[in-house]
């Protein structure tokens, strides 16, 4: 590396200065106070003197040398000198050598160009590890080539859904002639949406891995630099590099630092971030899709990336990764749990029931922690025991964080959503509620989808009154189970749709008592599609306010009313969700009947599985006590003792 030789340089170069500088001390010389060496002078001791500056050198007549340091003003120290018949000397003042005059001159330009490289440096991504990836060309995109990533869709658990979603790219990747020539159709761009640490890097490795083609990878706040310009040349840069190694995978993270809508910024200062942005477009739709490189883009925003992103030929397929259910978390518990030695009382089962919100990644952090909690205490294995401490710790930690949910937010979210789903069932011409789920979906802790039977063009009022009752429905449920003062900030959402609606029920739609007109102007610009009053008089203003808030309080009512007259089926769907975590029509058909949910139908695929399962590892379990019936390692008793406490309560429910 030429650049560290020259900083090492650099840094040798102001060391010697320094050290030259330093005033060169005489050898073999003692130091002696200036009044002694007043006393030898007129004792006649002395037998000469080499004035240099303040700094006074000598001999004495025993041999012996000396310095002292002399007042500033030295007339009297000549005058003395003379007088006692002293030989004495004057160093003439020597300035620094011409080499070290250089150097300072320098000094300052060779510190400025030294800081300066180091910036690049940093720029450019410093270098990377030993055997990682590899700071890659002037664009910041870290490559591994086919053979560097280890990760398959092996790897991957719990997101079935998107793992079918990208298979075809594998497919295409791993042959794009023979792919084509079988009529397939390969989208140039695909984004991953879904919340952090959900796997959405891991999945588009996997597709690399599975393909054995090389990755590609760049965050999008990288593009986005304090120079103009910079942006937009790394982006053409990586562009370049990437088609000389297709097939292979181009895989954006963040792409919303980058992605956002044009003009959206307030007060300018974005020019940078569209100039990258108008590049990226530029590049992706200049690539023929043989070329045989896919661009996999990952966001939590998909709401604010620019429109332009999503044409036809740019990013027009949509992968959903969303937060692991309760199987979902099963199966990532596995695959990591398959990295550690774990203890035969350790149940992914139990630990997945325990950790609703949960997120790929948190998931992997938690094997982690218990894994360092047992090396901690010295286990050779780790413990249910570890598993608990880690996920309070985890918990505790994440708590702004992620979407990790304490047993008792998951009850009121399990209320809440069934307040929503059972008011949306009972009010007449609503949409069916086809599936509840208190799986966290973007900022929502959980959700409500109701499914339109047909594409509606035009909605009666009945309708949109339903709308806004099912909306307080989960506010309702929350205050009809833990009371007025408990009802918690999270239906602000439903509040803002409800409140819309009414809205726009009695200025737009002409659906209220005050008539068909309309009271609101479209505005249609880069803010939105907000809308501005027209021009009202206050009074129709006033006018409005009490008929929207009219419209709210009936819903409210009816609502309640239901609800109220529901609370076996409230109860009954919070238990269902507290379970199953999400539900469907099958589901909440038991529960509107005021029967018990039936399990869902891969539930009981799983549980099947799953007894199975500890049918043999009960057998293997038994088999071996009986191998070390006298071994009995003390680690094992205990082991042992925490499963005896644990089987009671969690097995069979
Ligand atoms: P994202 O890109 O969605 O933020 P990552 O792919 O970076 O999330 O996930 C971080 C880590 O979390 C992964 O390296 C992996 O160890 C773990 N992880 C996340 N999702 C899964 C999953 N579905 N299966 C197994 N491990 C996962
Ligand atoms: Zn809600």
């Amino acid at each position: 590396m030429a650049r560290n030789l020259l900083l090492w340089a650099v840094i040798a170069a102001v060391v010697l200065a320094l050290l030259s500088s330093l005033p060169d001390t005489a050898g073999g010389s003692s130091d002696l106070p200036y009044s002694d060496f007043i006393t030898e002078v007129e004792r006649g001791q002395v037998k000469s003197v080499q004035i240099d500056g303040r700094e006074v050198r000598g001999e004495l007549n025993s041999g012996d040398r000396f310095t002292t340091v002399s007042p500033a003003n030295q007339d009297s120290l000549v005058e003395m000198l003379e007088s006692n018949n002293v030989r004495f000397s004057i160093v003439k003042p020597e300035g620094p050598s011409f080499w070290s005059q250089l150097l300072f001159a320098l000094l300052p330009i060779i510190i400025i160009l030294a800081i300066f490289m180091f910036f690049m440096r940093q720029m450019q991504g410093g270098g990377g590890g030993k055997g990682g990836p590899m700071s890659f060309g002037k664009s910041k995109a870290r490559l591994l080539s086919e053979d560097q990533i280890k990760t398959t869709f092996k790897d991957v658990a719990g997101v079935e859904e998107a793992k079918e979603d990208v298979q075809e790219l594998v497919d295409f990747l791993r042959d794009p002639g023979k792919y084509q020539r079988l009529g397939g159709k390969i989208p140039r761009g695909v984004l991953m949406v879904g919340p952090p640490g959900t796997g959405k890097t891991l999945i588009a490795k996997a597709i690399a891995g599975e393909a054995k083609v090389p990755f590609f990878s760049i965050s999008g706040s990288d593009f986005v630099e304090m120079f103009v310009g910079v942006g937009a040349s790394r982006v053409r840069d990586m562009f370049e590099t990437a088609k000389k190694q297709a097939p292979c995978i181009i895989f954006i993270d963040e792409i919303d630092a980058v992605g956002r809508s044009r003009g959206a910024g307030i007060g300018g200062g974005n020019d940078e971030r569209e100039q990258t942005l108008n590049q990226l477009l530029v590049e992706m739709d200049g690539f023929e899709v043989n070329d045989g490189v896919i661009v996999i883009a990952a966001t939590n925003r998909p709401d604010v990336l620019d429109p332009a992103l999503l044409r036809p030929g740019r990013f027009d397929r949509q992968v959903t990764v969303s937060l692991p259910d309760i199987r979902g978390r099963e199966q990532i518990l596995k695959v990591h749990m398959g990295k550690v030695p774990i203890a035969d009382d350790v149940d992914p089962f139990i630990i997945a029931r325990g950790t609703p919100g949960f997120s790929g990644a948190d998931l992997a952090n938690l094997v982690n922690e218990a894994a360092l909690f047992a090396a901690r205490s010295n286990r050779r294995v780790v413990t249910m025991n570890e598993f608990d401490r880690a996920k309070d710790k985890i918990m505790m930690g994440a708590e702004r964080r992620s979407m990790a949910m304490s047993e008792k937010d998951k009850e009121m979210t399990a209320y809440h959503e069934a307040g929503h789903a059972i008011v949306g069932r009972l009010m007449p011409e609503h949409d069916p509620v086809y599936k509840v789920t208190i799986i966290p979906r973007g900022r929502a802790l959980g959700v409500t989808m109701y499914l339109p039977e047909e594409d509606k063009v035009s909605y009666s009022k009945r309708y949109i009154v339903g709308r806004i009752a099912s909306a307080f429905g989960g506010r309702l449920a929350e205050e009809i189970i833990y009371g007025e003062d408990s009802v918690s900030t999270g239906a602000q959402n439903d509040i803002q749709q409800a409140t819309g609606m009414a809205r726009s029920m009695v200025t737009k739609w002409g659906l209220s008592k005050m008539g068909p007109i309309q009271y609101e102007e479209e505005q249609q610009g880069y803010l939105g599609n907000q809308s501005q009053m027209a021009h009202i008089s206050q009074q129709t203003a006033r006018e409005i306010d009490e008929t929207v808030r009219e419209i709210i309080d009936q819903a409210y009512d009816v609502a309640k009313k239901i609800l109220e007259d529901h609370r076996l089926q409230l109860d009954l769907m919070k238990d269902a969700l507290m379970e199953y975590e999400t539900i469907g029509g099958d589901q909440i058909d038991d529960i509107m009947e005021g029967k018990q949910a039936r399990p869902p139908k891969d539930w009981e695929e799983t549980k099947a599985k799953k007894e199975q399962a500890e049918a043999d590892a009960k057998a293997k379990a038994e088999q071996a006590k009986a191998d070390k019936a006298s071994a009995k390692a003390h680690e094992e008793k205990h082991a042992e003792r925490d499963q005896a406490d644990e089987a009671p309560t969690d097995k069979q429910e």
